[in-house]
């Protein structure tokens, strides 16, 4: 089957919104059901014998409650609605870091139970073979269980995140580059243009054709791993990511043009950021009651001009830092850190803030919450 060709489609800037309160399974597949086959029309997209791959976001080494990864309830429900459509399921995700512990992740994170009840199976990318795939000139390395796939079903979760300020649909995709290639990614962009660029690139190469984000219980502050959850209540699904980022952006309290990936993405062509043009179908927009949320500290540094940053941007910095009580000194970090910043002093480790390039991968992969983070005076008067 062609991939899905956004451009010609008329219901791919179609938006599902609904309300949805808890993550108790009746309800949740309630609304997941409405979402595939209402909203996306699922059934016009998937024929028996294709290959389906669910990919979840699986960040971390923590439990559904965290809110760092998406609910096993949602891919429960997205499992058994596909199911009897007769198509191959697979189920996986390359969270970094967890090259080594991809099977005590698959535990924490609830897919080991849904795929023991299912008897769908949990696919490590790491193992699998990778099609190489060309975007901007760029080559990258993506699981050839998702290229290969007939269609990909992206389950995100909407979370805040330092670097990019939100991960959801599209952010989603990085974790289709099996194993710690990912960092290489983070070395050649350091700065949240350049990597927001790459993360449009990945998820170009794969283009789902289905999105469902869990926004039930998000994550505010400083995520996409440290940060808190918040109840918010919803759960969208729409063919089109891009769509369902800047609708997530607009429940979350950012600003239209602030979430780079979504401006980047509607400006190469591939889905809508225009909140006028999307067809939000469920609720309504204009009715619903955007509750505040905890923004990441580092969205101060996207509010001031850059001949204002030149001054004295040296004021304005978030950076990480070792919480020493909290550390396990498991090595993780460490290991995958992109540029070498860190090094272990008795286990803990030291970060060398004139090589660090502020990318929070070690936030991201600490399985233990102990990467915080720090900043200068200026920020916390501001913030
Ligand atoms: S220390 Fe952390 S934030 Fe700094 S470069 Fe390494 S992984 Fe990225
Ligand atoms: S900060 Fe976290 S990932 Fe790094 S060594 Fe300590 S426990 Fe492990």
């Amino acid at each position: 089957m062609d991939k899905l060709d956004i451009e010609k489609n008329q219901a791919i800037s179609r938006v599902g919104l609904l309300k949805c309160d808890t993550y108790q399974q009746d309800e949740v597949v309630s609304v997941v059901e409405r979402l595939l086959f209402d909203v996306i029309m699922i059934q016009d997209l998937i024929k028996p014998g294709f290959k389906v791959h669910i990919k979840p976001n699986l960040l971390s080494l923590k439990g559904p409650d965290r809110a760092v990864t998406t609910h096993p309830a949602i891919v429960r429900a997205v499992v058994n609605l596909i199911k009897p459509l007769g198509v191959q399921i697979t189920i996986g995700d390359s969270p970094a870091g967890m090259t080594k512990a991809i099977e005590k992740n698959w535990l924490a994170t609830g897919m080991k139970q849904v795929a023991d009840e299912t008897g769908v199976r949990l696919v490590p990318f790491e193992n699998s073979k990778v099609t190489l795939k060309h975007v901007r000139g760029n080559t990258y390395f993506i699981s050839s269980i998702v290229a290969d796939a007939d269609v990909v079903i992206n389950l995100c979760k909407l979370k805040t995140h330092s670097l990019t300020l939100m991960t959801g649909a599209i952010k989603n995709m990085f974790g289709v580059i099996p194993g710690i290639k990912k960092s290489d990614y983070h070395r050649m962009a350091p700065d949240v243009d350049g990597f927001s660029d790459i993360l449009v690139d990945v998820f170009e190469t794969v283009k789902p054709q289905i999105n469902i984000m869990d926004a039930i219980v998000a994550m505010e502050g400083n995520g996409p791993s440290s940060g808190n959850p918040v109840h918010l209540g919803y759960v969208l699904g729409s063919r089109d990511a891009v769509a369902t980022d800047a609708i997530a952006a607009f429940l979350l309290g950012f600003n239209n043009d602030e979430i780079v990936t979504t401006a980047i993405a509607y400006e190469r062509g591939l889905g809508e950021k225009r909140l006028d043009v999307i067809d939000v179908v469920g609720l309504s927009l204009d009715e619903l009651e955007i509750k505040p949320v905890v923004l990441p500290s580092k969205r101060l540094q996207s509010y001031i001009p850059n001949f204002i940053m030149d001054m004295i941007g040296k004021l304005i910095w978030v950076r990480p830092c070792v919480n020493k009580d909290t550390c396990k000194k498991c090595g993780l970090c460490v290991e995958n850190c992109p540029v070498q910043a860190m090094t272990p002093v008795n286990g803990i480790p030291k970060i060398d803030y004139s090589i660090c390039i502020k990318c929070f991968c070690c936030d991201e992969i600490c399985p233990y919450g102990a990467i915080q983070q720090e900043m200068s005076w200026l920020v916390k008067r501001l913030s």
